[in-house]
């Protein structure tokens, strides 16, 4: 099957900085796809290339079947695009700009523009210049999906978002993909591509550095531990620490003074046995989070000690 968007050996230099090096990825159709990568590491430069916004310094880019430099607004009409900002400065009310929109963009079926606002709590009435930034990428979002393109590029689309409009945008990302839909999706919050994306490809300074299907990634298994235990032994704690497998990084200080053990540690693997730990002890606050996708991706690919598990998984 004809991939959605294939890049062979895409390239963009700024000057003499190259952005991009070599950039090789395939978008199967239907599928959602997953470009992530910290900030400055050329996401937004490759789907502006895909999207004939800039022009590559050198390789091949295909977007349903077509150069995008040559496929001009028939290729465009069949593609929904939110950039990366968005600018929206107009004395227009939403909805009228909106129906501007699809009249470049081709038909929107009646009723739908309607259902997307009410979906992401947007007032369609508001003149757009006094939107906030979160409602302004709600507009985005809107002419992006409203014509339901066979492809949709989607630069960090929740910048901005509210939690839950973020999440009513991921279930607009399932719906299209269940529709056939094509999605690329770009973005730095880990979280967002687990639960949405099929394939992710990992970019850091301009390269793919992983790449694979999102089960096969263990990116979301990484998580930051911090813990207090009442009236634990701090010597006893590091031990108990050290037979759970996964766990690194350890610091545990004890307070004498209100008998509390203080604890801070990475886990890569299961969290069950730490909690298992836990649960052996009074526990006076504790705290799990994901650390930033910087961290767990450069912790992962971005070093020579990094491993990727998963035979699905390639390294770039
Ligand atoms: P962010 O999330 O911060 O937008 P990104 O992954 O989208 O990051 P890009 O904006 O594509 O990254 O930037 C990739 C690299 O190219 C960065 O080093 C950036 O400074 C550089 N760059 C981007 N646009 C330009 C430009 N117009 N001129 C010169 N350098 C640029």
């Amino acid at each position: 099957m004809t991939p959605a968007i294939e890049t062979i050996g895409l390239q963009k230099r700024y000057g003499t900085h190259p952005a991009i090096h070599d950039l090789n990825i395939s978008v199967a159709p239907g599928t959602v796809f997953g470009l992530i990568g910290p900030n400055g590491a050329g996401k937004t430069t490759t789907l502006r290339m895909l999207l004939d916004i800039i022009r590559p310094s050198g390789g091949v880019a295909r977007v349903l079947g077509a150069d995008p430099r040559a496929g001009g607004p028939t290729l465009r009409r069949r593609i929904g695009y939110v950039p990366g900002e968005l600018r929206l400065e107009g004395r227009i009310r939403g909805r009228n700009l909106l129906r501007h929109y699809a009249e470049i963009s081709g038909p929107v079926a009646p009723g739908v523009i309607e259902n997307l606002a009410d979906r992401l709590g947007l007032d369609l009435n508001r003149n757009v210049r006094t939107l906030s930034k979160g409602n302004k990428q709600k507009l985005g979002l809107i002419q992006a999906f409203m014509h339901r393109p066979e492809l949709l590029v989607l630069d960090e689309p929740t910048s901005g978002l509210d939690p839950l409009v973020q999440r009513e945008f991921l279930e607009l990302v399932r719906e299209a993909r269940a529709g056939g839909q094509t999605v690329l999706l770009s973005s730095h919050v880990l979280s967002e591509i687990q639960q949405t994306a099929d394939h992710v490809a990992v970019l850091s300074t301009g390269r793919v550095v992983a790449e694979g299907a999102v089960a096969s990634l263990r990116l979301g298994k990484i998580r930051r531990i911090r813990a207090s235990l009442d009236g634990a032994d701090p010597g006893g704690i590091e031990a108990e620490l050290a037979t759970v497998p996964g766990v690194r990084e350890v610091t545990v200080i004890g307070d004498e003074a209100t008998r509390t053990t203080r604890l801070t540690a990475t886990l890569d693997g299961e969290i069950d046995p730490l909690v298992q730990l836990f649960a052996r002890h009074r526990v006076g606050d504790l705290v799990i989070e994901e650390p930033d996708l910087e961290e767990s991706v450069l912790q992962l690919y971005g070093g020579s000690t990094g491993s990727a598990s998963g035979e699905e998984v390639r390294r770039g």
